[in-house]
């Protein structure tokens, strides 16, 4: 008789796509029962393929998938698409934020660990960006839950050297990712301020919605900018490298920064008072 093979059904999101032999795709998943999945999905790359856009990136599906014996990869059985966040990703840098998001994601899970609140953040950060907040809120709100999901947002109250109460501003650090004080900064080479602007930003961002922030401390772009050289920092501490697609984030960066600063500044990478917040 046969061995009837379980099959497992869950919420997912398809962060990346790679391609296998002829017709097939390994799909990375990250799932709400499940945490991170790598599934194989058997003629996938063809015209007519069964599984239509469920692999489209943060496309929400309800996936089946099951266990190959001796196998690391999974094998899908089925994924229906539940909601798609396509139409919001069609312009380069919200198609390059979410290449950021996906390799965020799977530099920071492991496979098999499931976290639903990881997997809500994925929904509440995609739909806010659906709703049209700037797309460099929605990526400084998924880094600080990132980091703080995932136990790696460090101390915001005392500084990590020497313990003193951290006031308005503090500075972080990459090796541990740790926040230190005005004074202890110094013994830190490549520390970075995050203003008391940038402090109050992070701070509401694990309080509010991320509609909230993007209408209240998020309206400040020094603030948000400061924000993202200091998150940049403590990814980079925590997982050892920097991102392949911080390139795009950077993009992304000088490229909202244009829009933002054309008229007082065509030819800058940087806004006009951005050297009064630089460290
Ligand atoms: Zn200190």
């Amino acid at each position: 008789m046969r061995h009837q093979v379980p099959l497992r059904q869950t919420p997912a999101y398809a962060l990346r796509c790679y391609p296998l032999g002829e017709a097939d795709l390994i799909i990375v998943f990250y799932t709400y029962n499940f945490g991170c999945v790598r599934s194989v999905a058997r003629g996938a790359r063809r015209v007519r393929s069964r599984f239509g856009s469920a692999f489209q990136p943060f496309t929400q599906s309800e996936l089946v998938f099951f266990e190959k014996e001796g196998q690391d990869l999974t094998r899908v059985a089925s994924c229906e698409v539940a909601r798609s966040f396509y139409e919001s990703l069609l312009t380069p840098e919200s198609a390059a934020l979410a290449a950021y998001f996906a390799e965020l994601m799977t530099e920071f899970t492991v496979e098999r660990d499931p976290n639903p609140a990881l997997f809500r953040l994925i929904s509440a950060v995609f739909e806010a960006v659906e709703g049209g907040i700037p797309l460099p809120v929605a990526a400084r709100y998924f880094e600080i839950w990132m980091l703080q999901l995932s136990g790696f947002l460090p101390l915001l109250t005392s500084c990590a050297n020497c313990g003193t109460q951290l006031e308005a501003a503090r500075w972080a650090v990459g090796h541990p990712p740790e926040f230190v004080c005005r004074e202890c900064h110094r013994q830190f080479a490549g520390s970075r301020l995050l203003s008391p602007a940038g402090t109050a930003l992070l701070k509401e961002i694990l309080k509010k919605k991320p509609q909230e922030v993007a209408e209240g401390a998020g309206h400040d772009a020094q603030a948000v900018h400061r924000l993202a050289t200091v998150n940049r920092l403590l990814i980079r501490g925590h997982i050892g490298k920097e991102l392949r697609t911080v390139r795009y984030l950077d993009r992304l960066r000088r490229g909202t920064r244009k829009l933002r600063f054309h008229a007082a500044s065509p030819t800058s990478d940087h806004p006009p008072s951005g050297r009064s917040i630089a460290h």
